[in-house]
């Protein structure tokens, strides 16, 4: 299902991104995405994750307090682990800018 340069949506099989045609389009199953090289914002979130997304970003906030590194991947992941109906796909893609450069994207899918 997933190919390479690509993150499909598990639910409508909707093309959510495609590195290779440099397509960013969440479909209504993506709460909220988040890319590595963008420390401690999401990139989208989705109208009915707003409040999901302030209480990710509140939870990060206390985590840096707390002295503990876990970055918002991992809590997306924490929250997809601890609540049915959601998955994480994550898609890892390399270029070559100034160097190489490698960037992850995570989707936090609602599924049901
Ligand atoms: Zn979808």
């Amino acid at each position: 299902m997933e190919e390479d340069n690509k993150v499909i949506c598990p639910v409508c099989e909707h093309v959510i991104t495609d590195f290779d045609e440099e397509i960013s389009d969440p479909c209504e199953h993506v709460m909220l995405t988040y890319v590595d090289t963008l420390n401690g914002e999401f990139v989208h979130s989705a109208k009915e994750a707003e409040d999901l997304e302030k209480e990710m970003l509140a939870r990060y906030a206390h985590l840096e307090e707390t002295g503990e590194d876990k970055t918002l991947d991992e809590l997306m992941q924490t929250y997809a682990d601890e609540n049915e109906g959601f998955e994480v796909i994550e898609l890892t893609t390399y270029g070559l800018a100034c160097g190489p450069v490698s960037s992850t994207e995570y989707h936090l899918i609602k599924t049901s």
